[in-house]
C-alpha cells in the first residue's frame, strides 16, 4: 500500500492547535493595526519583553488615528527601553500616511502595505495573513532558522541568494487556507522548538522530514554571518545638574538616537568647559562618573559621563537646540536613549 506523507502545513497546524501559544495580547481581536504594532515590536525583541510595552502602547494609541495624531515625543516615550527607535518613528509616520492616503484604513494589498515606512515583505505577509486571512508567506528570523534546517540550506540568510532560496521554500510550504494560523504556527515553532541553540527536535511535528535532523547538523544551520570587527568610538556625556534637574536636548530626527532626548556631548574632557560656557551654566563642581560601553550593531561607543553640579540656578539655554531640564523626581514623557536612561538611574539612586 502506498504511504502518502501528510503535508508540512497540516502537521504544523495540528501541532499548533495542541501546543501553540494562543493567548498573547496581539492574538486577541486580530485587526491589521494590532498585528502590525506587535510585528514591529517583536522584531529583534522577545515576546516576554514586548508584552508590557505592547499593552501600554495599545492603551495609549488604540487606533491608527490616535497614533497618527500623537506627538512624536510621546510615541518615542512609549518605546523607551525597547531600542531600535527607527521602528517607532516609522510606525508613527506610516500611521500618518494611512490617514492621509487611505482615510485611516489599513491597506489590504501586499504592495501598498510594503510601501509603508518600516514594513518589509515578511512583516506585510504576517499582517495580511494573520489579520486578513490572505495566503501570503513570511520569512522572519524564526522562519529562516526553521527552513534552513528543514531543507539544509547552507549559507548566511542575509545573503541575497540564500534569502531568495528560503523565500521559494516558504512560498511552496504556505497553504492556501488557514494561512493566518499557519503563520503563527511557523513563528511559534521557531520560537519554542526550533530554537537557536539546542532545538527540541524530539517534540517537533516535522522532524521525520527535516534534513538537518536526519544528518545531525542542526547547529550548522542557519549559516553564520561573516565576522567583521566593529570599530570603537568614544564620547564624553555632559550632565549639568541643578537640584534634581538635569539638562538634556532633543537630538536631530535622523542619525543615532534620532528624535530622542540625550545629553550634550564633547569629543574629549578638555572640550567640556567650552560647552558649559556655550550653555551658560555658570560655576559648577565637576565629577567624573563611572565610564561604560554601549554597543550598537555597527560600533562600540565608550562613554565617559561627567557630572556638572551647578552652584547657582542656570541662567540661560542654547537657542539652536530644543533643551529640557529633566526632573528626575517627576520625569516628563519624552523618549530617551538607553545610556540616558542608565545615567538617570545612577543619578536618581544618589538623590
Ligand atoms: Fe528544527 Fe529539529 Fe524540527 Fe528540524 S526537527 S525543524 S531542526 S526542531
Amino acid at each position: 500500500m502506498q504511504h502518502t506523507e501528510q503535508p508540512f502545513s497540516e502537521k504544523l497546524l495540528a501541532w499548533f492547535h495542541q501546543h501553540g501559544r494562543k493567548d498573547l495580547p496581539w492574538q486577541q481581536d486580530k485587526t491589521p493595526y494590532r498585528v502590525w504594532v506587535s510585528e514591529i515590536m517583536l522584531q529583534q525583541t522577545q515576546v516576554k519583553t514586548v508584552i508590557p510595552y505592547y499593552q501600554k502602547f495599545m492603551t495609549s494609541f488604540p487606533t491608527i488615528e490616535a497614533l497618527a495624531k500623537a506627538n512624536t515625543d510621546d510615541v518615542l516615550h512609549h518605546w523607551t527601553g525597547l531600542g531600535y527607535y527607527a521602528r517607532a518613528r516609522n510606525l508613527h509616520k506610516a500611521a500618518q500616511k494611512i490617514m492621509d492616503d487611505n482615510n485611516g484604513n489599513f491597506p489590504t494589498d501586499l504592495q501598498s502595505v510594503m510601501a509603508l515606512p518600516g514594513i518589509g515583505r515578511s512583516t506585510a505577509g504576517a499582517i495580511l495573513s494573520i489579520a486578513c486571512g490572505q495566503s501570503i508567506s513570511i520569512l522572519d528570523g524564526n522562519v529562516k532558522r526553521v527552513l534552513s534546517r528543514f531543507f539544509a540550506v547552507s549559507g548566511w540568510p542575509g545573503n541575497r541568494a540564500v534569502e531568495q532560496q528560503l523565500w521559494e521554500y516558504a512560498d511552496a510550504l504556505t497553504p492556501k487556507k488557514d494561512t493566518g494560523i499557519y503563520t503563527q504556527a511557523m513563528m511559534d515553532l521557531g520560537a519554542t522548538l526550533c530554537t537557536r541553540s539546542k532545538p527540541s527536535c524530539d517534540d517537533c511535528p516535522v522532524q521525520n522530514q527535516c534534513l538537518a535532523f536526519a544528518q545531525g547538523t542542526q547547529s550548522e544551520f542557519p549559516g553564520k554571518k561573516p565576522k567583521k570587527v566593529i570599530p570603537t568610538k568614544s564620547t564624553v556625556m555632559i550632565l549639568p545638574m541643578w537640584q534634581q534637574q538635569v539638562l538634556i536636548y532633543k537630538r536631530p530626527s535622523s542619525g543615532i538616537w534620532g528624535g530622542l532626548f540625550g545629553f550634550f556631548e564633547a569629543q574629549q574632557l578638555s572640550d567640556v568647559q567650552a560647552i558649559s560656557q556655550r550653555l551658560q551654566l555658570g560655576a559648577y563642581n565637576e565629577q567624573k562618573l563611572e565610564p561604560f560601553r554601549h554597543t550598537f550593531s555597527h560600533f562600540h561607543l565608550d562613554i565617559q559621563p561627567i557630572l556638572l553640579e551647578l552652584k547657582k540656578p542656570p541662567t540661560g539655554q542654547v537657542s539652536e537646540n530644543e533643551t529640557l531640564w529633566y526632573d528626575l523626581r517627576s520625569p516628563p514623557n519624552v523618549g530617551l536613549a538607553a545610556p540616558t536612561t542608565k545615567l538617570f538611574s545612577t543619578l536618581s539612586a544618589n538623590l
